[in-house]
């Protein structure tokens, strides 16, 4: 290979490859990039609706269905899209062929459901590429220890694609989805929400950790430790014009790259979450480790904890887990009873997390209490608060989601003019 030659990987989401006109044109978009010299490789998410189809499907048989299982259902939707768009190429002419995550290997661990990539071997893409072919790589899915198919959790593509970019030693890894970049909040949401030009690797963990859905946590992550440049596209339009001055998308860069730092860069909602309660523990040396560990051991994910002790030596612990890890979550708790002999066990699933993020706080005062502020003018009631160097986070009723966002994003002085 000329060492001229871009390589670059394109990876196009749900709505992206929704149906055949639109495989139509992500194959047009792939051809572009072909025909102006690069080489590529594409990843591909199922078609809009489909993964949640398949997860309702496991969960209408059982709510603790076998994890196992669930890969190998859900894992099905990225192998339609990746045949599907690699007869659309070869239909243009393109040489193309379609990819699993066992064929290349992307070996992960064994978490299945929420496997981690372990390592890719880029070998026989490579070749393929060198020797003129298009890989149409399935997204979400790779092969665990056990030699099964794994997930990578909901929204994974875009991990499979930033993982390969940095496998293939790619120049780029352009992210296709359905609006034209990284905004300060959910552009769905709020109306006025900007589009970012650029946005630091750290905001952007932060903001994909607590929701933004427009690139997964673990993308970044691999991104910022991997130095893979990440561009978020539109894969319905071409972007404004280069006259306009705007970047087509969004890049996602380290801070120096980024000329005016705000203090807040964005915000992010999620109703994934579910409040936990568990009322009444003997308030003693141990007793947060006796209902966290066996959660950690079960894989379930625990985020936001409030400790509130009493005076009568009990004490409560309120967390937040994974929506789709509650059943679990319950099953592990009651499980314990024995050992943490709590008097009360209580959920809600009628909960948000909404979150302010910006690096620019760590010199800025004040963020949290315009936060808290805000939410009190609007009478939104905070159930739990956490924090971290970047972020704030608070847990309110879900109904309140859309009125707290755009309340926050006049406030931080975001809304677009
Ligand atoms: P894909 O199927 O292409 O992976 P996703 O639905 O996973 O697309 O992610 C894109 C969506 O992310 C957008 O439609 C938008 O509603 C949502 N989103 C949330 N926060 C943001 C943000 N800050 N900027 C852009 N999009 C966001
Ligand atoms: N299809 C998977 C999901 O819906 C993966 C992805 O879209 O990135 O979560
Ligand atoms: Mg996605």
């Amino acid at each position: 290979m000329s060492p001229t030659v871009p390589r670059i990987v394109m990876k196009f989401g749900g709505t992206s490859v929704a149906d055949l006109d639109r495989i139509r044109a992500v194959a047009e978009k792939v051809r572009k990039q072909v025909e102006a010299g690069c080489e590529v490789a594409v990843v591909v998410s199922a078609m809009s609706g489909v993964t949640n189809r398949l997860v309702g499907y496991c969960r209408d048989l059982s709510a603790t269905h076998d994890e196992r299982e669930y890969d190998a259902v859900v894992s099905t939707g990225e192998q339609v899209t990746s045949g599907l768009l690699a007869i659309a190429l070869q239909k243009l002419g393109i040489n193309a062929r379609s990819w699993l995550g066992w064929q290349i290997p992307l070996r992960t661990d064994n978490a299945h459901g929420k496997a981690r990539i372990e390592s890719i071997d880029g070998t026989a893409l490579i070749e393929s590429m060198r020797a003129g072919q298009v890989p149409v790589v399935a997204g979400f899915q790779g092969i665990g220890a056990d030699g099964r198919i794994t997930t990578l959790g909901r929204g994974g593509s875009d991990t499979s694609a930033v993982a390969l970019a940095a496998a293939l030693k790619a120049d780029r890894c352009d992210i296709y989805t359905d609006v034209d970049g990284i905004y300060t909040t959910d552009p769905r949401i709020v109306t006025k929400a900007r589009k970012l030009d650029r946005i630091t690797y750290e905001e952007m963990l932060e903001l994909a950790s607590v929701g933004a859905k427009v690139l997964q946590t673990r993308s970044v992550e691999l991104a910022m430790k991997e130095r893979v440049r990440v561009q978020v596209l539109s894969s319905f339009t071409d972007g404004p014009a280069p006259s306009e001055g705007h970047l087509p998308g969004s890049l996602v860069v380290d801070e120096d790259e980024i000329v005016e730092q705000e203090q807040v860069a964005g915000i992010a909602y999620s109703r994934d979450e579910a409040k936990v309660s568990v009322r009444q523990l003997p308030d003693r040396p141990g007793i947060a480790a006796a209902v966290f560990g066996p959660l950690a051991d079960a894989n379930v994910n625990v985020d936001m904890i409030v400790q509130s002790t009493g005076d009568d030596g009990m004490t409560n612990m309120t967390f937040t887990v994974g929506k789709t890890d509650l059943a679990r979550a319950i099953s592990v708790l009651e499980s314990t009873h024995a050992t943490t002999q709590y008097a009360e066990l209580q959920t809600d699933d009628s909960v948000a997390k909404i979150s302010v993020v910006g690096v620019g706080m760590r010199s800025h005062a004040g963020v949290a209490s315009t936060m808290f502020r805000t939410l009190a003018e609007r009478n939104i009631n905070v159930q739990v608060i956490s924090t971290s160097e970047i972020k704030v986070s608070v847990l309110i009723a879900a109904e309140y989601t859309e009125l707290a966002v755009r309340a926050l994003h006049a406030a931080y002085g975001l809304d677009a003019a």
